[in-house]
């Protein structure tokens, strides 16, 4: 029984007894003694339960039995007294069995109302849980889906890869943007076709940098660290990890690298670092690894741009660029030096007697000392120069920003560098020298057409002098071959 109905039946009894012990006294003891039986016997029913309102019946008749046997009560108020008692006994009894039935109906009828409220409301939540989390996902699905459509689409691979650390930026929002506390970077490595090793293909400012991670992994590393099947790793904290350690810096500690790989072929790693340990859940995890399986499709698309393009523009024999795509550079750069007054200086290449080396040696031997010489020009010209492959022994170098005194010592550098080491091809180790024309703009010419003619009379007054020569074009030269 629920204690605050204990205690208020018990006041209640309490009252009735003094209300009735009241009664009785006015009364006379006598008469008041049935009156007062019944509230004991009924809070000894409450408190005791049923034997102890029997053992209150009991007493009472005792103490009635003893009355009479002392002379205190006449005989028939004794039976009167007894049948009375066990009068109230009985319906005592009735009474707390009807009260008891009564509760536990109640009771039953409570417990599992209650308990069904709980579990639907319990489920209710899971369920809310379920659909905040479901919503969630579908929003970035959806935001990945548009995300990954929009890079399929992209063929250079500049923007592709600006375009993937956005997509990260937008999958990983909580390391990004305002509110986050650590440094965030992301990388992505791309494959050096003779040697293997994965180099940083480096972020053009955009907003999710790549500073601080490492310029190159090499290929040994990453097979340790992915394994054969190319798996994707997270590391919690770099600093206590030894693969990474002289790899990583200590702003980089938690780690993740996504392999990109197609077909089984690793094509591109995606590096993307915390500078707070434990940054990344096993969900991010799992998160970036699909956006890796999405940015590989669209990487490979533009890996594949790339080297049709450079195919389509260099010379496979050399490695330079073609004639068609020389004169399209000479065009621009010819703007670029009207636009900002700058020189602009070509040199053009032709090797001496080649025929000989064909005829002697054979056209294989001409090819490989055409690859060497344009390997010698390459190492030895300026990095802002473009060395093309002009027709079939003669070679051009656009120099931009070059003065005729700067441009005739460049060509003096190619010149010596060609004939100061003979060419080990073969076997056959041979002596190859060059004449070069050299003009520039814009004292020998105004427009790309006579920049080339002025540079090819050159080339042409240097082969007339004997050959093995740099002619660099004057007013004098031009006078005397037309
Ligand atoms: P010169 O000093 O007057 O330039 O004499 P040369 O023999 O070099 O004459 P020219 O410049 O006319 O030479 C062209 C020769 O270059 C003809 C051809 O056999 C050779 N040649 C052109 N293209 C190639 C090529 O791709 N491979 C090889 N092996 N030889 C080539
Ligand atoms: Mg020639
Ligand atoms: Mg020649």
């Amino acid at each position: 029984m629920n204690r605050r109905r204990q205690i208020g039946i018990l006041s209640v009894g309490t009252l009735l007894v003094f209300a009735l012990v009241y009664i009785s006294r006015e009364q006379g003891a006598a008469n008041g003694f049935p009156l007062l039986l019944l509230p004991l016997v009924l809070l000894a029913g409450f408190w005791l339960g049923l034997r102890g309102s029997l053992a209150v019946t009991v007493a009472s008749a005792a103490l009635i039995a003893a009355a009479h046997e002392l002379g205190w009560l006449p005989g028939p108020l004794a039976t009167l007294y007894m049948l009375t008692s066990a009068l109230v006994f009985g319906l005592t009894v009735i009474f707390i069995q009807a009260y008891e039935a009564w509760m536990k109906l109640e009771a039953e009828a409570r417990v599992p109302q209650e308990a069904t409220l709980l579990r639907v409301e319990r489920k209710a939540r899971l369920i809310r849980g379920q659909i905040e989390d479901s919503e969630f996902q579908l929003k970035t699905l959806t935001q990945l889906y548009d995300a990954a459509k929009k890079i399929m689409g992209i063929l250079d691979l500049n923007t592709l890869l600006d375009e993937a650390r956005t997509l990260v930026g937008k999958t990983l929002f909580h390391h990004f943007g305002a509110q986050a506390e650590a440094d965030t970077t992301v990388g992505f490595y791309l494959p050096e076709e003779e040697s293997g090793v994965f180099r940083r293909f480096a972020s053009q400012g955009h907003e999710i940098s790549d500073e601080g991670l490492p310029e190159q992994l090499p290929p040994e590393n990453i097979r340790i660290w992915l394994g054969e099947a190319f798996g994707p790793l997270r590391i919690r904290d770099s600093r206590r990890d030894s693969r990474l350690k002289p790899w990583f810096s200590d702003a980089a500690v938690s780690v993740l690298i996504i392999p990109l790989v197609m077909h089984e072929i690793l094509i591109g790693l995606m590096v993307i670092t915390s500078s707070r340990e434990n940054a990344f859940t096993a969900a991010e995890f799992n998160q970036a690894a699909v956006l890796g399986k999405q940015v590989v499709f669209a990487l490979r698309k533009a890996l594949l741009y790339r080297k049709v393009q450079t195919l389509s523009i260099t010379d496979n024999l050399t490695g330079l660029y073609v004639h068609r795509h020389f004169q399209d550079r000479l065009r621009e750069e010819l703007h670029r030096a009207e636009r900002y007054r700058h020189f602009l200086s070509l040199v053009l290449i032709d090797l001496d007697h080649f025929k000989l080396v064909n005829d002697n040696h054979g056209h294989p031997t001409g090819d490989a000392v055409l690859t060497e010489l344009a390997a010698r020009v390459q190492r030895v010209v300026p990095a802002t120069a473009l060395v093309a492959r002009y027709g079939g022994e003669e070679f051009a170098v656009i120099l931009p920003n070059a003065a005729k005194a700067r441009a005739l010592q460049i060509a003096g550098v190619i010149h010596e560098v060609v004939k100061a080491t003979p060419m080990l091809v073969a076997g056959v180790s041979l002596h190859i020298t060059l004449s070069a024309g050299v003009s520039t703009y814009p004292e020998d010419a105004l427009t790309q057409e006579t920049l080339i003619t002025t540079a090819d009379t050159a080339l042409y007054e240097a082969k007339r002098s004997g050959r093995d020569l740099v002619v660099g074009f004057t007013r004098h030269i031009k006078e005397k071959n037309i």
